[in-house]
């Protein structure tokens, strides 16, 4: 009994030095002077037989943090952390799966608990293994890239499953405008007919939703479509919530020290600090913020602070990007988030003439979502009106549409009239392809001055876990380029261009 204390204290200690430290080989040492080989991935399982330090062992299998093993012809379970080269997998069977042993394991950016959350997995998903560091294991869930700790999943060598599509099973919720003005339109798609306007704190019956957007119910009865990620979900009926625990919304913290506070205020008082990876349930929302429910005490977040969990929104994600292979010269299967720059009281700069820079941002961000589209994408705008939307509050949109692409459209300015030129920025080295890509293709595109791609620190690419770079189409602080830069004309070549390097991207990632 003792004994097995120990082990286990020192396992937990061993644990997070070796394993895993690689895949793909067949062979494990024992690193310990005696390791048990049990007849179960588990402490409380009976022990078959004692090896000793130096023994080889032939892998045959992995669960968790335990190896099923060959060992001088007896077949049995040793604990991963006693072995030197650990929890690896046969060979010839490297293409691992990672199994989610808990609901709500978070996705990191980096292997540490303290970096950004990216996404969530649920107690079943199954995610691509890429590598071990440490005690995290590197992931790829859909489109996303990132770190899991090894505690909470277990590996396997089988090829992933294919995700099983869930149907949909919001019908009879509410929809509820989180924004202040959302245009109702007839199609889901942005490009469909205006045939309304729906407000902040504006309720509708959910009819059905596809993908980002909710079919509602109007007040005149009609059926018509909204921008999902402009509200929220509530209120389903008995039945629907009896046959699925699941449907629960919750929120998962981004920043460490986000206040939750006791109203949905940035003036009312902090209730306690929430680190980045903690889950709470919803319980309501109120304008940008979620009323939360902490050990049964309200609290409220805003909402561009956290990202959402809707597991079966996040499946329906994940069937949608594998059952659609990408071909050559088509953005079908990619979510492309267009970020309009500026917006509502943030006017951005202003023209020698008199041109705002937040009424051009939305006309370019317009056009270039359309040629998206046209081309196959699942585009999302970060804001579709003169809306002020807040900068985090654009990276999480990126983040929870798990975009492959984020492009945020600016015009320029400086006090020296005499500047002039296209720039293309990027901040993170991941962001660096992608920037240039988009700036040669703007630059073939436009006759303005050439000033490059440059390395740029802006919230919304710093912050963004996704290929995102920000252009800014010339500079309205010089008269001349203010006159070219702001017609019909050079909106749609710049557009083009953008699209052109958008594709070309895309292209050369198969
Ligand atoms: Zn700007």
């Amino acid at each position: 009994m003792k004994k097995t204390l120990q082990l286990a204290l020192s396992a937990i200690l061993i644990f997070s030095l070796l394993w895993p430290s690689s895949i793909g080989a067949s062979d494990a040492t024992i690193g310990s002077e005696i390791v048990n080989l049990r007849q179960g991935p588990g402490l409380s399982y009976p022990v078959i037989d004692q090896l000793e330090k130096g023994d080889t062992l032939t892998v045959l299998e992995a669960s968790g943090e335990w190896l099923y093993v060959e060992a001088e012809g007896t077949k049995g379970w040793v604990a991963s952390w006693l072995t030197t080269s650990a929890a690896q997998l046969p060979a010839g069977k490297a293409a691992g799966v990672v199994i989610s042993q808990a609901d709500h394991l978070n996705i990191r950016s980096e292997p540490s608990l303290s970096a950004a959350v990216l996404g969530q997995l649920f107690k079943g998903n199954e995610a691509q293994y890429i590598k071990a560091d440490g005690e995290w294991i590197q992931i790829k869930h859909g489109q996303m890239t990132g770190w899991v700790s090894a505690k909470y999943v277990t590996l396997s060598n089988q090829q992933p499953e294919k995700i099983e599509k869930a149907t949909s099973s919001l019908t009879g919720s509410t929809f509820t405008i989180n924004v202040d003005a959302v245009n109702i339109r007839k199609k889901a798609d942005l490009n469909s007919k205006k045939i309304g306007v729906a407000y902040r704190g504006e309720r509708f019956k959910v009819v059905s939703q596809s993908t980002n957007w909710v079919q509602i119910e109007t007040k005149d009865g009609s059926v018509a479509w909204i921008y999902s990620f402009y509200g929220s979900f509530s209120g389903q009926d008995a039945s629907k919530k009896a046959s699925s625990t699941s449907q629960n919304e919750t929120v998962t913290i981004i920043y460490n020290g986000t206040n939750l506070r006791s109203e949905a205020s940035t003036s009312s008082s902090v209730i306690q600090r929430a680190q980045a990876g903690e889950s709470y349930p919803i319980t309501g929302t109120a304008g940008d913020w979620y009323q939360l429910s902490i050990d049964g005490q309200e609290a409220y977040v805003a909402n561009w602070l956290v990202t959402i969990n809707n597991p079966t929104k996040k499946t329906q994600a994940a069937a949608k990007k594998i059952s659609t292979e990408r071909k050559k010269g088509s953005l079908k299967g990619l979510t492309i988030v267009v970020d309009p720059g500026h917006g509502g009281n943030d006017h951005g700069t202003t023209g020698v003439r008199g041109t705002e820079e937040k009424e051009i941002t939305l006309k370019t961000a317009e056009l270039l979502s359309s040629k998206l589209q046209a081309a196959g994408a699942e585009v999302i705008m970060t804001r579709q009106s003169d809306l002020y939307v807040d900068l985090r509050k654009r990276v999480s949109t990126a983040h929870q549409a798990q975009a492959d692409a984020f492009i945020s459209i600016h015009y320029d300015a400086t006090t020296d009239s005499s500047v002039t030129g296209l720039t293309t920025y990027y901040t993170n080295s991941y962001q660096k392809e992608l920037a240039q890509y988009v700036h040669a293709g703007a630059s073939k595109q436009v006759e303005i001055r050439d000033r490059g791609v440059q390395l740029g620190n802006y919230l919304v690419l710093r912050e963004n876990r996704h290929p995102s770079i920000l252009i800014e189409l010339g500079f309205l602080s010089n008269p001349n380029e203010e006159r070219t830069i702001t017609t019909n004309y050079y909106r749609e070549q710049a557009t083009l261009g953008i699209y052109n390097g958008i594709l070309q991207y895309f292209d050369a990632q198969l």
